[in-house]
């Protein structure tokens, strides 16, 4: 039951997950989980302690020894306080380069599920959430937005240059998208909503709406 009380939130950078899911949770009485943050942290923990991206026996031993801990809005990694940290551009990147890795996705995926259980469900973005770690989820929703706006919104949101957040992004989602490991995809059923004309009260209300017929055919 609680692996099907879940909304699922997928899609590419900036399209809006996580400022809508962030939203939405209350609104539902559910939990939000950032699974992006998780993924961030790995990333994180590798640079400090000086693993090679690439490296999978490294890495392996990482997500094996790693601690994240989500406390009072802040993330802790290793006892180190990474909230902001782990939004570094640099981060960005390492986040999904360890994400290619299979080892560390079975790791997170895991931790995921074991969270969604003890919450009794939650609203989850990321990019597997409906493919991988939640497919029984009751809404799936599949958020988008033109490139052009997409970068628009993260460069306002790190006051970074837009041509230089536009390049960045498409390698990213690139990456994401044509990874072997659970690569980013609309599964069927899910409801796309492409929200570049869209305000995030426009995008919050079609979330809660598709919660709230969902959850009244339990
Ligand atoms: O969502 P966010 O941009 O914070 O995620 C950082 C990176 O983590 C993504 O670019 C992606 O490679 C990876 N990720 C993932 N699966 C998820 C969430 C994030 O592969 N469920």
């Amino acid at each position: 039951m609680s692996l099907h009380n879940v909304i699922a939130i997928d899609g590419p950078t900036g399209s809006g997950k996580s400022t809508v899911s962030k939203l939405v949770a209350p609104l539902v009485g559910l939990r939000y989980l950032d699974t992006g943050a998780m993924y961030r942290a790995i990333g994180f923990a590798a640079y400090e302690k000086g693993v090679a991206l690439d490296d999978t026996d490294g890495l392996v031993a990482l997500v094996a020894s790693v601690s994240i801990e989500f406390a009072d809005g802040e993330i802790i990694v290793n006892g180190v306080k990474a909230t902001q940290l782990i939004r570094e551009e640099k981060i960005s990147q390492a986040a999904s380069k360890v994400a290619t890795n299979p080892e560390v996705r079975e790791y997170l995926v895991e931790r995921q599920r074991l969270w969604v259980q003890k919450n009794g469900g939650g609203v989850l973005d990321g990019r597997d959430i409906a493919s991988v770690v939640c497919p029984d989820a009751i809404v799936k929703v599949f958020l988008t937005a033109d490139v052009e706006e997409r970068a628009k919104r993260r460069a306002v949101e790190q006051s970074s240059d837009h041509s230089e957040t536009r390049s960045e992004l498409v390698q990213r989602d690139d990456r994401d998208s044509q990874r072997k490991a659970s690569p980013l995809v609309a599964v069927e059923g899910a409801t796309i909503i492409d929200t570049t004309h869209l305000s995030i009260d426009q995008v919050v209300e079609q979330v809660v709406e598709l919660y709230t017929q969902a959850a009244s055919q339990l």
